[in-house]
């Protein structure tokens, strides 16, 4: 046997590592990334400010400036706090890590965020899946009855949802919150908050069960890796504590709170994504067999509804014309022959049109 059979997990061994594929010299509309960059009067600020860094020094590890500044300027209320990790995907992590007890279970809805079940099983929990319904909102009945005969440790309930981008029905999470009571906490993923209009935010003091997570990545800060999360402050200090100390490091510190200083950059560019998410999805929504949902998110889910063509030709086509969205069709049934496109800027946006009438229309590059 060799080494890594010897120490390293079975389950570990079989998964596939995550992929990410290489987009140089496409236009990447796989990741929900912003596609704007920021002003060059801002970029020589920004390097003023990091170049005078103590890179020496390990960050203060309590974070108190940034955190009053995250809590001041993105709607935590009073009263709230918020803990920080290296992208929402740490934060995934931690919750994970502190809530791991024997028989612990994770719940979330299907087709999610991938995270979940693969942070819940590198966790040692067990992750129930529950299918969406068939329009792709939340089958609450389905969730209520998991909560009952799971009792799950963790609820999942992204809002807006990746990879469909629809927000579930607010009433309908309310209800699972109460069901869930003091058995579990609810993470109510809000990655796409600068796009989606509503939040659970302002409902933190409702729900001594609720944890309301974000990130700055599909913001337009996806390189500095800087998730935060809030509750109710007796569930915060525990989470904390499994937080590697020094996670920020003093590079994303700094970036962040200088990016807060100017959040009507990134606001503006948020406004000018939504605006583009509705004329894209019109756009699409006139070409013959193809259908697309409703988005409150910086991405659209589309659907290729033609006998003769599925969704992932429809992906390779695009491919060949070297643009590079996410082919979901194979995640779950209910996204058969389904491609979510990340909403960019008007010029990218109009060459995935582009591609996208020239790849249906059999058109040879
Ligand atoms: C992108 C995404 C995240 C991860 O965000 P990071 O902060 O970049 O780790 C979390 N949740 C959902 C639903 C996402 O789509």
């Amino acid at each position: 046997m060799s080494v890594t059979e010897n120490i390293i997990r079975a389950d570990v061994r079989s998964l596939a590592a995550y992929p990410v594929p290489d987009a140089s010299g496409f236009v990447k509309l796989d990741a929900m990334e912003n596609p704007y960059t920021l002003p060059a009067g801002l970029q020589d600020e920004l390097g003023k400010r990091l170049g005078v860094l103590a890179l020496n020094r390990y960050p203060v590890p309590t974070y108190a400036a940034l955190k009053a500044a995250i809590c001041d300027k993105l709607g935590v209320p009073a009263g709230f706090g918020v803990i920080l990790g290296n992208g929402s995907d740490e934060l995934i992590s931690i919750v994970s890590i502190a809530c791991a007890k024997a028989g612990a279970k994770v719940l979330a809805p299907v087709p999610g965020f991938v995270m979940y079940a693969m942070s819940a099983q590198l966790a040692g929990l067990e992750f129930i899946g529950v299918p969406l319904c068939a329009d792709l909102s939340l089958d609450v009945d389905a969730m209520l009855a998991a909560v009952r005969a799971h009792r799950p440790a963790i609820t999942y309930l992204a809002y807006p949802n990746n990879p469909t981008g629809n927000l579930f029905d607010a009433d309908a999470m309310r209800a699972l919150l109460r069901e869930v009571g003091d058995s579990g906490v609810v993470v109510v993923d809000e990655a796409y908050q600068p796009f989606a209009g509503d939040s659970f935010m302002p409902r933190l003091a409702e729900f001594d069960n609720l944890i309301v997570m974000r990130t700055v990545s599909k913001l337009g800060l996806a390189g500095i890796r800087l998730g935060y999360m809030s509750a109710a402050a007796p569930l915060l200090k525990e989470f904390d504590k499994v937080r590697p100390p020094y996670n920020i490091n003093v590079l994303t510190e700094a970036t962040a709170a200088f990016m807060l200083e100017h959040s009507d950059v990134l606001d503006a560019q948020a406004a000018a994504i939504c605006v583009e998410r509705e004329r894209l999805s019109a756009a699409m929504a006139a070409l013959p067999g193809v259908a697309v949902f409703p988005s409150a998110a910086n991405f659209i889910l589309l659907r290729i509804s033609r006998p003769e063509l599925t969704g992932a030709q429809v992906f390779e086509r695009l491919l060949e014309r070297r643009v590079l969205v996410k082919n979901v069709g194979r995640m779950h049934a209910l996204l058969e022959n389904c491609l979510r496109v990340t909403v960019s800027t008007p010029s990218e946006n109009a060459q995935f049109l582009a591609a996208l009438e020239s790849s249906l229309n059999f058109r040879t590059v």
